[in-house]
């Protein structure tokens, strides 16, 4: 397995293996990776002939007061696990290689990013387009995995790909849970005993949310007090947002009449902000 630190390097290793007619898969992360970022990892090695992993904790989607510095990073467990699983490529560039002195051109959507999450980070997913659109161009992947736990991050990569006529395909991945339910996150890392034993609460609130809708409720209003009321019993956490929006345009619903996209984030206690989400079809 090769780590690339440079474009270059990186370009050239995705032309050797297009020049021998193999097929490539990509799997973006920020690394500190666990069994999520596995599941995707093992999804494109079954499915394609070389693939890439990058690992980069992209600044430009962080707001000025979120965790970039935090951010938890370990490249040389990230490096053996990837190694491990089959991956031909890490690429982990410093932040000068992704945006030099100079750096001025963005990638940005309307609609799709004002709700959910882009409420209170506002400049995340224009972060996150950039960087996705720069690791297209680097890899030019025939398919790129993303988890579903980041769902509206997976409606804004698919709507940018189809605007924007990007030659690749896009595969979503099931949320990968603890034992407990809880969703799997390089940010669990920042809970403390007490939150990580509170944390399984979001997932309770939500799959009683589900349950409400296969039992027939089609009020949201009535399903997000209910799963919010539940994400509260436990006192220590702080509600950013319960939503039941239209899976395709990401609007709020009154009332559950097609396919909705369930998602919330949670502070818990000080440390950290959780998501979750389920899809029903209806
Ligand atoms: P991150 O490193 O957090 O940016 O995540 C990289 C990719 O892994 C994203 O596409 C995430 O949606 C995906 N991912 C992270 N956690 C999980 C999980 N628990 N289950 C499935 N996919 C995940």
């Amino acid at each position: 397995m090769k780590i690339c630190k440079t474009i270059k390097e990186t370009k050239e290793t995705v032309a050797k293996w297009r020049s021998e007619g193999l097929s490539v898969g990509l799997v973006p992360t920020m690394g500190y990776l666990h069994e999520g970022h596995l599941s995707l990892i093992q999804n494109a090695v079954k499915n394609n002939d070389r693939v890439a992993v990058s690992i980069f904790v992209n600044p430009m989607q962080f707001g000025p007061d979120e965790d970039f510095d935090s951010y938890p990073r370990d490249l040389d467990r990230d490096a053996a696990l990837c190694e491990k699983n089959g991956v031909d490529l890490i690429f982990a560039p410093e932040i000068s290689e992704m945006y030099p002195e100079g750096f001025c051109s963005y990638v940005d959507m309307t609609g799709l990013t004002g709700g959910l999450c882009g409420k209170s980070r506002p400049i995340h997913f224009r972060g996150v387009q950039t960087v996705v659109n720069k690791l297209f161009n680097i890899f030019t992947p025939d398919r790129a995995y993303f988890g579903e736990k980041d769902a509206q991050q997976l409606a804004v990569i698919k709507r940018m790909v189809l605007d924007l006529n990007m030659n690749v395909s896009i595969v979503g991945c099931p949320i990968i849970r603890e034992a407990d339910g809880l969703a799997k996150s390089s940010r669990n890392s920042y809970l403390s005993p007490e939150e990580r034993a509170a944390a399984p609460i979001i997932n309770k609130g939500m799959s009683l949310g589900k349950k409400m809708i296969e039992d027939g409720e089609r009020n949201a209003e009535k399903i997000i007090k209910a799963i919010s009321d539940v994400i509260l019993s436990v006192g220590i956490t702080k509600i950013d947002y319960v939503s039941i929006v239209d899976s395709l345009t990401l609007e709020p619903v009154e009332t559950i009449e097609k396919d909705v996209l369930c998602a919330c984030a949670v502070y818990m206690g000080s440390s950290a902000r959780l998501i979750d989400n389920f899809s029903v079809t209806v």
